[in-house]
């Protein structure tokens, strides 16, 4: 029950406590060591709460999420180490009153990674590996500018030496200059450190950019499953083809757009059947009545549409 009040809170239907709300349904994902997976849909299609399901930050009603091969115990403080999670809003997420030196080792202190003593060399090291100055060690959050502070947050995730890093709108609050330059010191990241990334995006674009296989959510299913190329020159799902079809190509949007006719139902009362039928240009009468399973369109393509059964 709780976990379900949770999972609602994060939707902002928290006022709702009685009624079960599912913001993420099904979903069964594998992401694979040192790949980035895009996780793509609206705003409210529970990709943030699947983020942080997989962060183990939230655990699931039922099933079970594993991290290299072993089940994720999301009461478990070591947990914390191996998954970090960077946010949209570096303004949010760090304290205006601690100082870079004390926000980047702060966590690091804590769980006894590193020493007192060290913490300047500490953070030296980890301001160089996000491209900051050390001298800005001594300095706080209000004096940096956006890309900057998101810096100085991903620093702070790095502190925790992570395997597995899950950026929930990680560029979306940045300018569309600072976009690329902080996505390419991920990708950077992500060799130099061999870390692995769950990619949560409304924006296609950088998706697009950054992700080797693409996952598209709408009302908390994953409808449509494939390597980015695939996702994008040949797209299976009618959600997934509307999406794109619309999509500002090679050119980074900071505004959450509303691609597809029509407004996102409430997960509080989804339509029945495949829960896209209402805003489908394609929908058939078995459509209204029967949800369509993913399934292997091609090779390491999924997509769950009953159009595939007619084909
Ligand atoms: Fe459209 Fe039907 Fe496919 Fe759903 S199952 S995406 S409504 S054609
Ligand atoms: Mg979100």
């Amino acid at each position: 029950q709780s976990t379900v009040r949770r999972a609602a809170r994060s939707l902002g239907l928290s006022n709702q406590p009685e009624k079960k709300v599912y913001a993420v349904n099904d979903l069964s994902l594998t992401i694979n060591k040192g790949e980035v997976l895009g996780l793509v849909g609206e705003s409210g299609c529970g990709k943030s709460t699947a983020g942080r399901m997989i962060a183990g930050l939230l655990p699931p009603t039922s099933g079970e999420i594993a991290f290299e091969g072993k089940p994720v115990d999301s009461s478990q403080p070591s947990r914390h180490l191996e998954t970090q999670m960077v946010f949209q809003n570096p303004y949010a997420s760090l304290n205006p009153r601690l100082r870079v030196d004390q926000l980047i080792s702060e966590a690091a202190l804590y769980h006894k990674l590193v020493e007192k003593r060290d913490v300047p060399s500490f953070v030296a090291a980890l301001l160089k590996q996000v491209g900051l100055d050390a001298s800005y060690a001594s300095r706080y959050p209000h004096q940096f500018s956006g890309g900057q502070r998101q810096r100085i947050a991903i620093a702070r995730a790095l502190s925790l030496n992570p395997k597995f890093v899950v950026c929930d709108e990680a560029v979306s609050a940045l300018d569309v200059s600072v976009q690329a330059q902080v996505l390419n010191l991920f990708m950077d990241l992500r060799e130099s450190k061999e870390l692995t990334y769950l990619f949560i995006s409304h924006n296609l674009a950088v998706v697009e950019y950054i992700a080797d296989r693409v996952a598209i959510m709408y009302l908390g299913r994953v409808v449509e499953l494939a390597d980015t190329q695939a996702i994008f020159t040949s797209p299976n799902h009618p959600y997934t083809q509307a999406l794109i079809a619309d999509a500002p190509r090679l050119q980074v949007k900071m505004v959450e757009h509303r691609p597809v006719q029509g407004e996102l139902p409430s997960p509080l009362n989804p339509p029945s059947g495949c829960t896209f039928h209402p805003r489908c240009p394609r929908a058939m009468p078995r459509c209204a009545s029967e949800r369509p399973m993913l399934r292997k369109v091609a090779e390491g393509h999924f997509s769950a549409c009953h159009l595939n059964d007619l084909s």
